[in-house]
């Protein structure tokens, strides 16, 4: 069966005060990826996952989880799919171990085949299987969500904004545990801000903006979208505004003393905009020039479009 983990068609959805959230997304995400679902803040990404979850009725448009309708075969949708929610939300009176022996009732798995303290090994809270949930740090609680997530083996897990406030140590040991579970075949879906992680971690991203797709491509595709090459110069003089270069596509005064300057090199390159830099005055000190990354090509598709209604 080549249905894809997650299907959405002309996916819409109207808040009750009339804000658009969502205004047809199409997207498939193909079974056994790791799909990045990006977008700046309001783009409508929580929206889409709400959705999935059964948080949020969408207003018109359809979406299939694992092949199931979440309208036709709303259970079986929902056992094709665990989230992790941005929120830090449960019972801090329950620990660990009850949390996910709760979750797992919920989801009707079996006594038998609860898998609760293989899950709390996982994502290495097993010392803490016990004590009270609320006493966790901020990172140890993200993983307990995501233990959460998985009391039902479902086919794919959902991260929304994993990472914000966790730390980078265990931002490493979620991400290899993310890595281990999509080697063991679960599709991975996230959220995040943190593009550099996106661009590490996915193999394909979908980039969305006032609710709409504005990119879906393999992410070494989207990196080779762009012509873009970015300078890094640091000049011998404090400026107060960055210099006018006409050839260039943005120049950008990071401090007084550096210029990010971004130019497309299909139609000029590093040594003209230096020439031109020199022409217009200003000492150079150190250069480096870099390829465009996903940060680049992000902003090039979400800024400068007016929001709509
Ligand atoms: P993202 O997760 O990409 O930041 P959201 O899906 O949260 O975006 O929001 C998309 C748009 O819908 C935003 O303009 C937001 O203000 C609006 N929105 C989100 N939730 C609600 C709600 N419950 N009621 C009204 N508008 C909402």
């Amino acid at each position: 069966m080549s249905e894809p983990a997650i299907r959405l068609t002309g996916l819409t959805k109207t808040y009750a005060g009339g804000k658009q959230a969502l205004k047809g997304i199409d997207l498939e995400i193909p079974r056994g990826s790791i799909f990045g679902l990006l977008g700046p803040n309001g783009a409508g990404k929580s929206t889409t996952i709400n959705i999935l979850a059964g948080l949020v009725n969408k207003t018109a448009g359809s979406a299939r989880i694992w092949g199931f309708d979440i309208d036709e075969h709303p259970r079986n949708a929902k056992a094709s799919i665990g989230i992790v929610p941005q929120e830090l939300v449960f019972d801090a009176f329950f620990t660990p171990f009850e949390t996910l022996e709760l979750q797992a009732g919920l989801f009707g798995v079996p006594k038998a085949k609860r898998r609760t303290m293989e899950l709390l090994k996982a994502v290495r809270l097993e010392d803490k299987a016990h004590v009270y949930s609320r006493t966790l740090s901020g990172g140890m609680k993200r993983r307990l969500l995501v233990a959460k997530a998985l009391v039902h083996n479902p086919p794919v897990l959902v991260l929304d904004e994993p990472t914000a406030g966790v730390d980078i140590e265990l931002r490493q040991l979620l991400w290899d545990y993310v890595r281990d579970l999509h080697a063991q075949g679960t599709t991975i879906v996230l959220t995040t801000h943190y593009l550099e992680e996106a661009e590490s971690l996915c193999d394909r991203i979908a980039i969305i903006n006032h609710g709409e797709v504005v990119a879906n491509d393999e992410t070494s595709k989207l990196l080779g979208t762009t012509g873009d090459k970015v300078l890094d110069v640091v000049v011998d003089a404090d400026l107060a505004a960055p210099p006018a270069l006409v050839t260039c596509k943005s120049v950008e005064l990071k401090d007084p003393r550096r210029l990010i300057i971004t130019f497309d090199k299909r139609t000029t390159n590093a040594g003209a905009v230096l020439a031109g830099l020199s022409a217009a005055g200003v000492g150079i000190i150190d250069v480096s020039t870099r390829e465009a990354d996903l940060e680049d090509v992000f902003l090039e598709l979400t800024s400068g479009k007016s929001a709509a209604a």
